[in-house]
Formats: structure tokens, C-alpha cells, sequence
């Protein structure tokens, strides 16, 4: 498979791990650190570690698995075991996990000594075909997911397939909302292949045109000011019923469920204010109740989720924005959405 070429960093599908090894070998780094959690520790590392070889010297840093640990404490705990490690600019920081540990891992080696290199092994699927790609680093604060964070390019990526394999199933579904997400705004016939996918083990073709689609997006606008907001598309209404959720859910939502809940809403905006017909309403709503349980949202919510969704890092001013579809595949993007219009579409949901 082919390898992709983002802003300015390659991301590597083929003997993905073999390439690590050789980056790393050839940037010359003074030390390098590998951020893992303990599931990623556990299934990813071993691998990792078979390919860089036994006399690879290294320090491993640990957090917490868990959105609700993507925050400044943990961040904190990170920057401090890179200074006790004797961390320096020429330091290299390999980011080995999901979209939790890419986005945290980015925001920490980005703003360590003001910026070191880091590069991303993405283990998740949701990780693979978008958290990875495309820079945007990150932590969340007080409810607020992805507040603080900067426009941070790895040096590279690496896409290994394999990961996948040890993922629980509920994991595999969140990654396959946004692969669905991809589908929508920009390629009816993806979206037609992935309907027909089998979604236990997304295969490597399918997640390597899911990458595809991400990057060129992101290639054209990488500071999202404007094309690269088609892929918010379903994220106004998800973050905030994802935090939402977070807050109040000891069984939260995943990010995929969560966004999965958002796209169901914003398909039927879509249709309401952006001309989605109803035969790809229906189609959109029958593939994601499918595939996704029914999560129970009350109308005594709202209020808390049109609050979460002021918050909205996407906003502009007082205006609520969302990416709605014009059809299956295409997307166009600034729709400012009353909160009477959000709210019909959670009772849409719920219905
Ligand atoms: P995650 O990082 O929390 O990973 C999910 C769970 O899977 C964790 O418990 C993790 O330890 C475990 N895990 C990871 N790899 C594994 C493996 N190979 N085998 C077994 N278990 C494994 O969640 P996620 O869904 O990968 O990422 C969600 C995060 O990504 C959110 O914080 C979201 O905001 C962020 N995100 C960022 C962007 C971006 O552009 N930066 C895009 C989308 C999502
Ligand atoms: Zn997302």
C-alpha cells in the first residue's frame, strides 16, 4: 500500500514498524521516549519493541488509559518525566497509542522546550484514520474536549495494521463511525463500500483510503479555515453529548458513538435546511441505528447540551456551526443552527 504524503511527513503503511525503526536511526536523536498507556503498553509495545531491536536504548512514559485523563494533569506528569529523563530539543517523543495519547503526546512534545519531535504509532482505528493525521494536538479542560492545543505536524506517521486485532469490538465501531463520517462528506462510493465492510476488522485498504480522504482535506486548509470543517460534520452535536456523557455516565460514550449520535442529528438538519433528501436520510439513519445502541437522551438535556455546544471550540462568536450534507458524499460547511433546529434534532433522535 502505498505510502501517503501529508503536510510535510509521510505516513507509512507498509512495514510500518520497520520504518520506525529506520526514522529513528536516521534522525540522530539524543534520546528517545515512547508514550504509552497500560493497554497500549500491554498489546503494542512488545511489537514495537521486537522491531527497534534489543539494544535500542529508551525511556517509556505512562499515563492513565482514558478521555477523562486527556487533561493538564496528566500533561504535566508527561513534561515532568521528560525533564527527570533528561529530556533535550534534539529528544524525539513516540506517541503509541489512541487518539487519547496522540492528541495529549502532541501537545506535550509541542510545547516542550518549545516544540521537540514526535512522531505518531497510531493503535486504534479512530487513531489510524484521523486523530493521527492532519496535526491538531490536544488536551481538555473543565468538559471542554480539545480547548487548549495547538497546529503541530508529526515527523512522521506509522499505520500499523495489525493493532487493530487486539482492540475490543466497541472500540473497532468508534473508528468506523468517523471512516463512515468520510464516506459522507466526501465519496458516496466509500460509502457504499463500507456499508457492504465487514465491521469487526475493517481491512487495511479501506482504513488506507480513510486516511486518504482526511489528508487531502487537511492538506488543502491545515488550520481549518474553512474546507477542513467538513470534517466537523456530525462533531457539533457529538462533542457535546460526548462530554455530556463523560460528565455523567459512569459507561460513557465512546468518541465514535458519541459523533455517531451527532451525525444523525446533523444528517437530519441536512435535511431540513441543506437539501439531503429523505431516501439518504433514511440510508444515513439505518446504517448508524444499526450499527450503534440506541443511547438515551431526555429532552431535560438539552439546555446542558446547547450550553456544551455554546462552549464549542468551532464556534464563531455567538453562532452555533455545523457541516451539513447536501447528499451522500458531499458536504458544505458554516451553517449556523438555532437552538430550536439542535434541539428538534435530538428529539429526531430520540424518536
Ligand atoms: P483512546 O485513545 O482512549 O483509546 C481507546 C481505548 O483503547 C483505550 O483504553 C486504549 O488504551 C485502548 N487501546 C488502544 N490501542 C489498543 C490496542 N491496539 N489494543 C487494545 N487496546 C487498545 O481513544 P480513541 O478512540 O483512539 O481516541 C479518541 C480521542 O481522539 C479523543 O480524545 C478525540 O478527541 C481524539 N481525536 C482527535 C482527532 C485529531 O484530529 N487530533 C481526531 C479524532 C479524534
Ligand atoms: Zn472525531
Amino acid at each position: 500500500m502505498e505510502t501517503i504524503n501529508s503536510i510535510s511527513y509521510p505516513i507509512y503503511f507498509n512495514n510500518s514498524l520497520a520504518e520506525l525503526a529506520n526514522f529513528i536511526k536516521a534522525g540522530n536523536y539524543t534520546k528517545f521516549f515512547i508514550l504509552i498507556d497500560e493497554f497500549t503498553g500491554e498489546h503494542c509495545l512488545p511489537i514495537v519493541q521486537k522491531h527497534l531491536g534489543e539494544d535500542a536504548v529508551y525511556d517509556l512514559i505512562e499515563v492513565a488509559a482514558g478521555e477523562e485523563n486527556k487533561n493538564i494533569d496528566f500533561c504535566i506528569g508527561i513534561w515532568k518525566m521528560l525533564i527527570d529523563f533528561g529530556a533535550d530539543r534534539n529528544s524525539l517523543l513516540i506517541n503509541l497509542g489512541g487518539g487519547v495519547i496522540t492528541d495529549m503526546g502532541g501537545f506535550a512534545a509541542s510545547t516542550y522546550k518549545r516544540g521537540i519531535d514526535f512522531v505518531h504509532v497510531p493503535t486504534t482505528l479512530l487513531s489510524q484514520v484521523d486523530a493521527s493525521v492532519g496535526g491538531k494536538t490536544g488536551i481538555d479542560l473543565d468538559s471542554i474536549k480539545n480547548i487548549i492545543g495547538t497546529f503541530t505536524q508529526p515527523k512522521a506517521v506509522f499505520m500499523e495494521h495489525s493493532f487493530i486485532s487486539t482492540l475490543p469490538a466497541r472500540q473497532v465501531l468508534s473508528g468506523v463511525a468517523e471512516m463512515l463520517k468520510h464516506g459522507l462528506i466526501a465519496d458516496a462510493d466509500y460509502w457504499n463500500k463500507l456499508k457492504e465492510a465487514d465491521f469487526t476488522q475493517p481491512s487495511a485498504d479501506l482504513v488506507h483510503r480513510s486516511v486518504e480522504i482526511k489528508n487531502d482535506i487537511v492538506i488543502e486548509d491545515p488550520k481549518e479555515k474553512g474546507v477542513r470543517k467538513a470534517l466537523n460534520f456530525g462533531h457539533t452535536i457529538g462533542h457535546a453529548v460526548e462530554t455530556w456523557s463523560l460528565d455523567n455516565d459512569k459507561n460513557h460514550l465512546t468518541h465514535g458513538e458519541a459523533i455517531a449520535i451527532g451525525m444523525i442529528c446533523e444528517a437530519w438538519l441536512s435535511w431540513k435546511k441543506n437539501g439531503l433528501s429523505e431516501a439518504n436520510l433514511n440510508e444515513i439513519v439505518s446504517t448508524f441505528r444499526s450499527l450503534y445502541p440506541a443511547y438515551k437522551i431526555s429532552a431535560d438535556c438539552h439546555k446542558d447540551l446547547f450550553i456544551l455546544m455554546q462552549k464549542d471550540k468551532k464556534n464563531n462568536g455567538n453562532n452555533i456551526n455545523c457541516t451539513l450534507l447536501t447528499a451522500i458524499g458531499k458536504c458544505s460547511i458554516d451553517h449556523i443552527c438555532t437552538e430550536e433546529e439542535l434541539c428538534n434534532s435530538l428529539n429526531y433522535y430520540s424518536s
